[in-house]
């Protein structure tokens, strides 16, 4: 059996052991790795893949997921405006809406072309500088923006949280905003902190590395 393949079961079966919901989805961050890498993934029948930059995903993507209309494929990386236009195209999620300027490209794209994306705002969760992402007590007004004066469908929150010990506490608190809002997808936990995420309501995992393999 295929080493990813057998990575990948782990995974699922460490899941299963806590969690009971087969909302639960994995996205396989397949970011730097060729297709042919990820292929055994998509041949046992995996749906849920992401990526974090355009270009490299419409490379990768377009093809295939003609082929394969099941295929969802999924935004993790930050956007930059000018590429809005090709996102809309290539992916079916955007987990980095992250600004007004955005979400006003992305809707006008969106509706152009007639294309329903579902969307997570990213929050930055540790107020930290260098990363992006709505400010935690801003989110609540981004989200309005987004769903009434845009009409975007926002799914859920989502964040990468600072590398540093409070994971949990960072996880909890996204948690409660979601559920504050009524939203019901969660956009957290990865490689390191899968398990840690699951106990507060994630429901899309972005998984990289303890799937393909370490990144070079
Ligand atoms: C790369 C990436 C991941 C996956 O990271 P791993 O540690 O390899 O699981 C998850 N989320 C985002 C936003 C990423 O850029």
């Amino acid at each position: 059996m295929s080493i990813i393949i057998e990575r990948f079961n782990k995974i699922q079966s460490n899941l299963s052991k806590i969690n009971k919901s087969n909302s639960l989805k994995i996205i396989a961050i397949s970011k730097t790795f060729s297709l042919e890498h990820i292929m055994p993934l998509i041949e046992l029948g995996h749906n849920h893949f992401g990526e974090n930059k355009v270009q490299e995903a419409d490379s990768k993507w377009s093809q295939i997921k003609k082929e394969k209309n099941d295929l969802q494929l999924h935004m993790v990386g930050k956007l930059q405006n000018n590429k809005a236009k090709k996102a809309v195209e290539i992916f079916d999620y955007i987990h980095s809406l992250d600004s007004q300027k955005l979400a006003d490209s992305l809707f006008k794209y969106q509706s152009e072309i007639n294309k329903s994306i579902n969307y997570f705002i990213q929050v930055n969760i540790g107020n930290e500088s260098q990363k992006s992402g709505i400010q935690y007590n801003e989110v609540d007004q981004f989200y309005n923006y987004c769903t009434r004066e845009k009409k975007m469908n926002v799914v859920g929150l989502m964040a990468i949280p600072p590398n540093d010990e409070n994971t949990e506490k960072y996880f909890k608190s996204l948690s409660e905003l979601n559920s504050s809002l009524g939203l019901k997808e969660l956009s957290m936990g990865m490689s390191s902190d899968y398990m840690k995420a699951v106990n507060y309501k994630a429901t899309y995992l972005r998984i990289g590395s303890a799937i393909f393999g370490e990144r070079s």
